[in-house]
């Protein structure tokens, strides 16, 4: 008689906290200027720095930048944090940005405005299933992308992130070495593409990328005929396949500056258009459309989850910086684990730093 498995799958452990997501509403408050106010003024009393993701909206992007802290890619924001002097880091981000900061620079408190800002990559990949994956293919190096979680980490040989993933699977092939990547099915497709690596691939998928179709975008390139598009390689190959530039989103930012187009149709989360629009003054930005024409997709390329980091929330974790409560959005990560998560992202670090990536 055949056993029935209790755990959950990972698409199910998606889907439930996909529905928690989307169901949280997200307005603007009235009192924007006066919580950005309170937080500036927090933020120095308590020698802390705002580092937020490209994916945040433009009003916690712009706070992080005009309060001496720092908006990036997830790389970028993880070295932000450790060379930064800030005893205390609030990440706006998604948890495993968190927890990225925390092992990086485990002397320094790391906080989160909302600690179920979480992802579908990082959920779709759970550490038992992904171990026992793991062991069964024990002539392959296991390589995973900076969207996991901290004990996924420490079960790899190698940390990358979209910035980095072609140079390092490349060194790897190059030395004859057979890959197993996780979690991210179409990057890792693609990396494989480019590199003709042995890869072995984990099926997960980033719900905002995933819904970005290849019709769609072949359409609003007839109305936008000279428009470049521009494509994160989180998203199907069909996709890719139309793409002028594909890359990490300081990647693609890079292109809005150095392309000599006046418009672009850009596939990832809209929330990048804040710096693109920054990079590229006078130019035009249209964003990719999505599985349901606006009408049936999940994320309409925002992702639910980047976006339960509002001022709100951010001002009241500024509030109880140096309190006890405080507690409640602290990120932590196990001491050991920590340890063994920072092999692989020391090796990134200190491979992306040899080839000035
Ligand atoms: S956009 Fe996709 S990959 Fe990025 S945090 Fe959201 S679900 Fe994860």
């Amino acid at each position: 008689m055949s056993e029935i498995s209790e755990k959950p799958s990972p698409q199910q452990i998606v889907k439930t906290y996909l529905d928690v997501a989307l169901a949280q509403p997200h307005l603007k408050p009235a009192n924007s200027e006066q919580l950005v106010a309170n937080i500036k003024l927090g933020l120095q009393q308590h020698n802390a720095a705002l580092i937020a993701h490209y994916y945040t909206s433009p009003e916690i992007q712009e706070l992080a930048e005009t309060s001496g802290g720092f908006v990036g890619d997830s790389l970028e924001m993880a070295r932000f944090g450790k060379q930064n002097s800030a005893s205390t880091l609030l990440v706006a981000g998604v948890k495993f940005m968190g927890e990225t900061a925390k092992i990086l620079s485990p002397e320094k408190r790391v906080y989160m405005p909302s600690l179920e800002a979480t992802c579908s990559l990082d959920l779709g990949c759970p550490i038992d299933q992904f171990s026992d994956f793991c062991d069964a293919h024990p002539d392959r190096t296991v390589v995973v992308y900076a969207n996991t979680s901290a004990a996924v980490k420490a079960r790899a040989d190698w940390v990358v992130t979209s910035s980095i993933a072609l140079d390092v699977v490349d060194y790897l092939d190059s030395k004859g070495e057979k890959i197993l990547w996780a979690p991210d099915k179409y990057l890792g497709s693609y990396v494989a593409e480019k590199t003709g690596a042995d890869v072995l691939l984990w099926q997960g998928s980033c719900i905002v990328h995933e819904e970005f179709k290849a019709r769609g975008i072949e359409d609003l390139k007839k109305l936008h005929p000279d428009a470049a598009v521009l494509v994160h390689p989180e998203s199907p190959k069909p996709v890719v396949d139309l793409a002028d530039v594909v890359g990490s989103t300081s990647q693609l930012i890079d292109a809005t500056r150095s392309l000599p187009h006046a418009a672009f149709i850009v596939a990832t989360d809209q929330g990048i258009f804040y710096k693109m629009q920054q990079a590229c003054p006078g130019k035009q930005l249209f964003i990719a459309p999505t599985g349901g024409a606006g009408a049936t997709c999940r994320s309409c390329a925002n992702c639910p989850w980047m976006a339960m980091n509002e001022l709100e929330n951010l001002a009241a974790l500024v509030a109880r910086l140096g309190k006890a409560e405080v507690e409640q959005n602290e990120i932590l990560v196990d001491s050991s684990l920590a340890d063994k998560a920072m092999k692989p992202l020391g090796r990134m670090l200190d491979f992306a730093s040899s080839r000035k990536v």
